[in-house]
């Protein structure tokens, strides 16, 4: 299992339901923990890893609290809070760009857990924000996209070297984007 990155397709596209939670999705989930530590992150969704199903995985509390774990298949937002927070976030697929993005602080979804059973939560600060980043990119959308105009301009030149990279790797190995659908 590896990351892909911006701009493969898979980052851009709608994942899919996961109707059955089996040994294998859970094995998948293990091993998606195990990368997102490795890269020091705090989320992790599915398509990162070219698996194009609505599972994400986070824990704000990083590597050294296992007790922060959180796993959200089939999510959905049911309700947002009025208050809006600006944080800078960064994203495992877009390496090196970080930006300020708007979000609401609070929010309400629902979700199954590995177990299949089905939840509904209110969530607040930097849990609501990462549900918020890991649940944008099961519907194909990166941070980029909450970017102010300023903060895109700026972004530019990494998007277009990650663009050159991606073209590269793909000439390389003269199979374009296939890797990307067999993490
Ligand atoms: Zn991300």
């Amino acid at each position: 299992m590896q990351l892909v990155y911006y701009p493969d397709p898979v980052l851009l596209k709608t994942a899919q339901p996961l109707e059955q939670i089996d040994g294998e999705v859970k094995a998948r989930t293990e091993e998606l923990f195990e990368l997102m530590y490795r890269e020091k992150g705090v989320g992790l969704a599915a398509p990162q890893v070219g698996w194009s199903v609505r599972l994400f995985i986070l824990n704000i509390y990083g590597h050294e609290d296992r007790s922060g774990e959180r796993v959200f298949i089939n999510p959905r937002i049911l309700d947002k809070g009025e208050e809006i927070t600006v944080e800078e976030e960064g994203c495992l697929s877009i390496p090196e760009l970080r930006g300020n993005v708007s979000r609401p602080e609070a929010i309400l979804c629902e979700y199954q857990d590995l177990s299949g059973e089905k939840f509904r939560e209110e969530m607040h600060e930097l849990e609501a924000r990462v549900f918020q980043h890991e649940f944008d990119h099961l519907n194909g959308v990166l941070f980029l996209r909450h970017l102010n105009t300023t903060a895109k301009l700026l972004a530019k030149k990494l998007l277009r070297e990650l663009e050159e990279e991606y073209r590269q790797r793909g000439d390389s190995s003269g199979k374009t984007g296939v890797r990307s659908r067999e993490p």
